[in-house]
């Protein structure tokens, strides 16, 4: 079995004393690839470094709508800068959270749109982060383009009306751990819907860790978790559900 963790943040200090031993047990599990995802820039770069240091890791670099109000003309640059390295495949995590507004709102469609400008602008897909953010992140994303087949909705979490608009604008949609959760039956409905190539699995590591292993840190080779939920709703066999996602998340990162 193949299996791709498409979003993780094993750059982390969570990790600083066992990554390699994270990284083992993540092939052992059967994930060939790992997309290791920013979250500030101090975060995008050590990405980088790792994914020039591992070759089962790839980069993605972005600024968090958590630290919106670190981007300016300088952090651009930077990030672009960047994205010049083979190992980058994407730019993210971006989006809005109007859960936690660590930034001011303001601020966070600021940073979103500059950062949706810039991925536009050296053709790399965006990975987005929404929560509670549902129809704000839909119509800034419509300002700027229409990212058919070049965005992940990473962690989905909305429910199975939302996930219709996203289907229909040809998004990718990333679930993590949270389908194993006891109170996410919305989120298996969503899932449900998302047709087989649009479908991909992630953990989010260190967040989100699946059942069993709730409550403990996350890592990569739980992703396992991840799939065999997804292929139990999917009702297909957890081999065929493994490859279809591994092929998904080459064909939208061009791994
Ligand atoms: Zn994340």
């Amino acid at each position: 079995m193949r299996l791709i963790d498409t979003h993780a943040h094993l750059d982390f200090e969570d990790y600083d004393s066992d990554r390699f031993e994270v990284l083992k047990r993540a092939a052992a599990a059967g994930v060939e690839k790992i997309v290791n995802v920013g979250a500030d820039l101090a975060g995008s770069q050590r990405s980088v470094k790792l994914a020039q240091q591992y070759n089962e890791l790839y980069a993605v670099v972005g600024i968090h709508p958590h630290a919106a109000d670190t981007v300016n003309s300088d952090v651009l640059a930077n990030l672009t800068q960047l994205a010049e390295q083979s190992v980058v495949k994407g730019i993210g995590e971006i989006g809005l959270d109007f859960y936690y507004d660590n930034s001011p709102r303001e601020i966070q469609q600021v940073a979103f749109k500059k950062q949706l400008q810039l991925a536009q602008k050296i053709d790399l897909p965006v990975i987005i982060h929404s929560r509670e953010a549902a129809e704000e992140t839909l119509a800034l994303l419509s300002e700027v383009g229409d990212f058919k087949e070049k965005l992940i909705f990473h962690c989905y979490s909305y429910g199975p009306d939302y996930i219709e608009e996203l289907i229909k604008r040809d998004y990718y949609i990333a679930f993590g751990g949270m389908l194993t959760f006891k109170n996410a039956e919305s989120v298996r409905q969503a899932l449900k819907k998302v047709p087989l190539n649009r479908l991909l699995l992630e953990t989010d590591s260190p967040y989100l860790t699946p059942v069993p292993y709730r409550g403990q840190r996350n890592e990569p080779a739980y992703v396992k978790q991840v799939a065999e939920q997804a292929a139990q709703l999917k009702e297909l066999p957890l081999a065929e559900l493994a490859d279809l996602t591994t092929a998904n998340a080459k064909r939208i990162y061009k791994l």
